[in-house]
């Protein structure tokens, strides 16, 4: 019978804690009952340096339910990083770890059938959302038009899948090779390249509490989740360049023709020239340093150059 963790980041998370604690101990009985994970899997909270209660009701709840454990970090790192911790602790002894968010969003129903697609062989199973009508319009509209602008920009993702998944030890084992700072776990899971397969997850209202994730900071992991894999950006620098240099030849050519045909300005035609030549050879350095660049960041990555997952001997 595996052993089980799940895993869930909270930033003052103190008004929905106790609820959610509840609820996923239910799910557990329910789960051990019917023989699918073992008696000591564990419910983890990352404390992810909350300013209110939230620490002391993980420890109480640690202290009345002996499914719950308790991890505390020393300051707010970000829901990724906090991720990142509660997995890496967990990977000691489970042997797979389901991440989901503290409010319950996501529906922890899917959770039993996870277990099922990971004793099927599966190390990833995705959680996917299905229907979003929880959540708001903007944030709906906005979600969906940052999945296919990652895609376009070739960052490999799986479309409306957000944190809540399951990892076996071996894929935690493997995240644990990548060194990066700029963690976007959407990103980087795919990258392992493990059998997975995907639950459908219907999203459901906060409980309680309020949205940790502003405007600012949906931004800032949307552009992340684009920067730490793509150096596409860079490269469309050095196309805009080319297309500068061939306008400046047809402009060249029109030059040429009004010179011919003897109306023209005096100065216009050199002025006319050099915006265009100069402006795309501009360009095309700038792309040039983008491609040294581009260099630069994947070794400082340092990320593994392959897995092994068999080897015959
Ligand atoms: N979270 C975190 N650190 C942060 C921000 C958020 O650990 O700096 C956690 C938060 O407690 C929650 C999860 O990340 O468990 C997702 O946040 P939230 O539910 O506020 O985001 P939303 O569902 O609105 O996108
Ligand atoms: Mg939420």
């Amino acid at each position: 019978m595996i052993k089980l963790a799940t895993v869930s980041p909270c930033y003052n998370e103190e008004a929905v804690l106790r609820y959610s604690a509840d609820r996923l101990t239910e799910l557990f009985s329910r789960m051990i009952a019917d023989g699918l994970i073992s008696p000591d899997s564990k419910i983890v909270f990352v404390n992810d340096g909350s300013h209110d209660h939230t620490w002391d009701t993980i420890k109480e709840l640690n202290h009345h339910n002996k499914f719950v454990r308790g991890i505390n970090l020393s300051h707010n790192a970000g829901h990724q990083n906090a991720l990142m911790a509660g997995m890496m602790t967990a990977r000691e002894w489970a042997d797979a770890v389901v991440t989901l968010d503290a409010d319950l969003q996501d529906d922890i129903e899917c959770i039993p059938q996870m277990v099922r697609d990971f004793e099927a062989g599966n190390d990833i199973v995705y959680g996917v959302k299905v229907s979003r009508q929880a959540d708001s319009f903007m944030k709906k509209t906005t979600a969906q038009a940052f999945y296919k602008f990652q895609s376009a920009m070739g960052v490999e993702g799986i479309y409306n899948h957000a944190d809540f998944r399951l990892l076996s030890r071996r894929a935690l084992d493997m995240l644990s090779t990548y060194q990066e700072h700029n963690l976007y776990l959407r990103g980087l899971i795919p990258m392992l390249g493990l059998p997975y397969s995907t639950v459908d997850d219907v999203i459901s209202e906060r409980l309680a509490g309020r949205s940790k994730y502003n405007l600012h900071r949906m931004m800032r992991l949307a552009l992340n989740g684009i920067t730490a894999f793509s150096v596409r950006p860079l490269f469309v620098v050095y196309n805009i360049g080319f297309l500068f240099i061939i306008i400046g030849f047809l402009i060249g050519l029109y030059v040429g023709y009004s010179l011919i045909v003897g109306h023209v300005v005096q100065g216009w035609a050199s002025l006319m020239l050099s915006i265009w030549l100069v402006g795309g050879f501009i360009l095309i350095s700038l792309g040039v340093i983008g491609t040294y660049i581009a260099q630069i960041y994947t070794e400082v990555k340092g990320r593994p150059l392959y897995h092994i997952i068999e080897t015959l001997s």
